[in-house]
């Protein structure tokens, strides 16, 4: 889960990292009234969880109230990266020397928690990353005794920090880490930490993932869940209890199971065609459960044909077989559902799937094959 910049700075603040506070407003007025308050010019900031706001016109310099109002005008309702602004931060604007960018991320290629620094920061550090890998530092931490004075500065030596900025870094990237670790998050950045114009150290924008896996430790962290970003199928899917990623092909997977759910996405790519999601439906497979999931599924227009994928072990294979002729009997739209089940009375539930005209399937190859071939419109093999 992405918090937006103003969430993700609030945290870091508590964690003693300075940052240039701001408020949040959703309309050009409540702009206008918090640059008033703030006094002398203001940045105007889209709050979208999409990167490079900058470049597309969501970050606007303003002088005065009247002119924070007139930029939050235009940034509010404009669309970055296919997300409607409905939200700006209004916060005192910064005079800059110069932009770095400092970021804690969990790296799986290192197998560690690792600093990423570099001294060309604000723009995206994947691009320095590319274009001039030499620029950017990767610093694995040690797995049990984290950040260490010694890393500390060696970041610092790296980019070049006058001395008199040593101090203060220190306490920003112990804090950076801190905040990284207390929240169980995936990454932590600051893009850019600037120094000001007065010599200081500031973070200027900031954003922190959160590990999904981690949040039910942090209820404070899920309140900050927004709604108005996320995939309405992914939202429905966690409030059924489905573990559901939307992608962008066209054969709809149902599986129970999240490795056997990788591999029946394999094996739909290996068979020609491409998977419209990943979808654990979990032990059980209710009838009810099993409707919520087709109805996750076929909400996405692309979705031309079903691929079920079911081992039955303690779930019995004739049980899931009635849910899903129940479930399907109650869709809006259908397309071609090819059904595998094996494991606990498999030829029972073969026999109910087959009496309710279903495509069926007895390797997970040809599962896929029909699948595939369904999708493209073809009969079935
Ligand atoms: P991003 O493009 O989504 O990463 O948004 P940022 O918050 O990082 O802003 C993009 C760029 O706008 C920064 O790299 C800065 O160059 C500039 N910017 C942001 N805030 C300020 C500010 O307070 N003063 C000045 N002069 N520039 C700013
Ligand atoms: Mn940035």
């Amino acid at each position: 889960m992405k918090l937006q910049e103003y969430r993700s700075k609030e945290i870091l603040a508590s964690h003693g990292v300075p940052v240039s506070v701001g408020e949040v407003a959703t309309t050009p007025a409540q702009a206008r009234a918090a640059a008033d308050r703030i006094g002398g010019p203001v940045v105007v900031k889209a709050q979208v969880l999409v990167g490079g706001r900058g470049k597309a016109g969501g970050v606007k310099l303003a002088a005065d109230p009247a002119e924070a109002e007139a930029r939050a005008a235009e940034i509010l309702g404009m669309t970055i990266k296919d997300v409607t602004v409905r939200t700006v931060l209004i916060a005192p604007a910064a005079e800059i020397a110069h932009e770095y960018y400092l970021g804690i991320v969990l790296d799986r290629a290192s197998r560690a928690v690792a600093v990423i620094a570099s001294a060309e920061g604000g723009v995206e550090i994947e691009e320095t990353a590319r274009t001039n890998p030499d620029a950017v530092l990767r610093l694995p931490l040690h797995p049990l005794l984290g950040l260490l004075e010694h890393n500390v500065r060696r970041v610092a030596f790296f980019l070049g920090l006058s001395p008199d900025l040593r101090g203060q870094f220190g306490s920003i990237l112990r804090g950076l880490a801190e905040a990284f670790a207390s929240s169980d998050a995936d990454l932590a950045e600051i893009n850019p930490l600037v120094v000001t114009a007065g010599g200081e150290l500031l973070a200027l924008d900031a954003k922190i993932v959160l590990d999904d896996s981690g949040l039910y430790r942090h209820p404070d962290l899920e309140a900050m869940r927004d709604a108005n970003e996320e995939e309405p199928s992914e939202i429905a899917a966690r409030e059924a209890g489905i573990n559901f990623i939307k992608l962008d092909g066209s054969i709809g997977c149902m599986v129970n199971g999240a490795g056997l759910a990788m591999a029946t996405m394999d094996l739909v790519k290996l068979a020609g065609g491409e998977p419209a999601n990943f979808l654990d439906i979990g032990g059980g497979a209710k009838a009810d459960r099993v409707a919520a999931a087709f109805r996750i599924i076929l909400d996405d227009p692309n979705v031309r044909a079903i691929l079920v994928n079911i081992f039955g072990g303690i779930t019995r294979g004739d049980e899931v077989a009635r849910g899903i002729v129940e479930a399907r009997a109650t869709l809006q739209r259908q397309v071609p559902m090819v059904v595998r089940i094996v494991g606990t009375n498999a030829a029972e539930a073969a026999q109910i799937l087959e009496a309710a005209n279903l495509i069926t399937a007895a390797s997970l190859d040809e599962a896929a094959a029909r699948a595939v071939a369904a999708a493209r419109g073809e009969a079935p093999a």
